[in-house]
């Protein structure tokens, strides 16, 4: 959490955009109206548990409509409040815009600590804040469109997707009410690791350019870099994953609520979760080093930091001693405004989270997609492209002396399948958006920073689209 003296985190969001929106040539009151959350609606309903009636209070922010539907998560948290899912939904909006997915953006938060309810429970109450909110015409594949946060998963959005079936009995698109869902159940595979699977391809496109590893005072490729990550949840577990399996980086530190394990040889992220399910904490590992207040290995010398937790974390109470390289901003808004300017000053490099966990948005369009059109991706075409390959080898083996290998040919045979599809999707749109981003950064010499960048990317398209409605 921030401490007392820094922005709150809607304040912080809004100052960045702010910084943004000053550097472009905008027309009058066009930045205001982009900025203003759109509506905020709480919703407090009760629901019969134990005999008894509990009261529960949740929100969804729409903070924009210029494309529906509204896109964003709902988060399952003891200590949520209107201003955290305004801020939250205020980052969809550019995050969407900035990774060109075609939704606008909302949040939704309910105040529970969902560890202390059984499964059945949570059924429950999941279903009746889905009728709360399709009541409120805050539910519904062209209105507005739930997704998995903090607190929430698979099973949840599950939930959700059925009350609304019931409720729309004739609603073909059903399914597309929320996204996040099991693939049994409507989900797109690749779903789950899909927000690590970006923090990945983000971190690997920023080695694809020399000019940002030099300017982070780094050298090379991914190869043996070293990492901390804080929180070991869905993205920070699968980001570390990927990044140590298939990039060969080196995870150096873990960080969780009970406190740090740090390891100079570099730790098997597989072992660590296992560990953390197995136990609830991280004390107890038998490798590397346990520190008990995890906070202070945001601190120590690393490549890359990755904040995959929540917001806050590194404020001006402790950005003065960050001294990692580059921060991946995995988490959303993990970095306040001043802890922002501390960090530019010091010449750390910030990928930030507008871009670089926008990997769960896009795989959210993806099932959108694939909810709306009812088919699975590479239904209709894989079988054809795969018998294209057999007639290319066909042609190569009758032209050439020597027969293609058969790793070749098993290469050129494979058709596309649906998780192929969705990581070569993600893919190109992490490299697309990199791209715009540092072109808006190196084209406009008011810009001084990634996440002002990024936030004008999206100001501009935004913009452009209001620029054609008629308000
Ligand atoms: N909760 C995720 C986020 O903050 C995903 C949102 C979505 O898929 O709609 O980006």
């Amino acid at each position: 959490m921030s401490t007392t003296s820094d922005l709150s985190f809607l304040e912080s969001v809004n100052a960045s955009f702010n910084l943004a929106a000053e550097a472009l040539d905008l027309p009058k009151g066009l930045a205001r109206q982009i900025r203003t959350c759109n509506a905020v609606c709480e919703m407090k309903f009760g629901v019969e548990l134990h005999g008894g009636y509990e009261i529960f209070t949740g929100w969804r922010a729409t903070h924009s409509e210029h494309v529906l539907p509204a896109k964003g998560g709902i988060r399952y948290a003891p200590f949520a409040d209107q201003q955290e899912v305004e801020a939250l939904a205020a980052l969809m909006t550019y995050k969407c815009s900035i990774v060109n997915v075609p939704f606008a953006g909302s949040k939704g938060a309910l105040c529970i600590n969902p560890k202390k309810y059984s499964l059945e429970e949570l059924e429950h109450i999941t279903r009746r804040f889905a009728q709360e909110l399709d009541k409120r015409g805050l539910l519904g594949p062209g209105i507005n469109v739930p997704a998995p946060d903090m607190g929430t998963g698979q099973r949840m959005m599950s939930w959700i997707a059925d009350e609304y079936q019931k409720l729309h009995p004739n609603e073909i698109n059903a399914k597309a009410c929320v996204t996040g869902k099991p693939v049994h159940f409507g989900g797109v595979q690749g779903r789950v690791e899909a927000t690590g699977r970006g923090v990945q391809y983000g971190i690997q496109e920023f080695f694809r350019h020399p000019e940002d590893v030099s300017k982070a005072n780094l050298s090379g490729g991914l190869e043996g870099k070293r990492i901390i990550v804080q929180g070991l949840g869905n993205v920070g577990y699968h980001a570390a994953k990927f990044l140590e399996e298939e990039d060969g980086a080196l995870i150096h530190g873990i960080i969780e609520r009970d406190g740090a394990i740090i390891c100079d040889q570099g730790l098997h992220t597989e072992d660590v979760y296992q560990f953390k399910l197995e136990h609830g904490k991280l004390e107890g590992f038998p490798e590397g080093t346990f520190i008990k207040n995890g906070n202070d290995a945001l601190e120590l010398p690393c490549d890359i930091l990755i904040p995959a937790a929540m917001e806050g974390v590194i404020s001006i109470a402790n950005a003065d001693r960050i001294q990692a390289k580059v921060i991946a901003e995995a988490a959303n808004g993990p970095i306040t405004f001043d802890a922002d300017k501390i960090l530019l000053n010091k010449g750390i490099f910030v990928i930030p989270d507008t871009y670089l966990n926008a990997g769960g948005v896009t795989v959210s369009y993806f099932e959108w997609l694939k909810n709306l059109s009812h088919v699975r991706f590479g239904r209709m075409d894989r079988r054809f492209i795969e018998a294209q390959g057999a007639k290319i080898i066909n042609l190569l083996d009758s032209g050439i002396e020597k027969p293609l290998d058969e790793c070749a040919k098993a290469e050129l045979l494979k058709g596309p399948d649906e998780i192929t599809l969705v990581r070569s999707g993600l893919q190109d749109t992490m490299c697309e958006a990199y791209q715009e981003i540092k072109e808006m950064h190196d084209s406009n010499p008011k810009i001084r920073d990634r996440r002002t960048a990024a936030f004008a990317s999206a100001i501009r398209k935004i913009g452009d689209i209001y620029d054609s409605m008629y308000l």
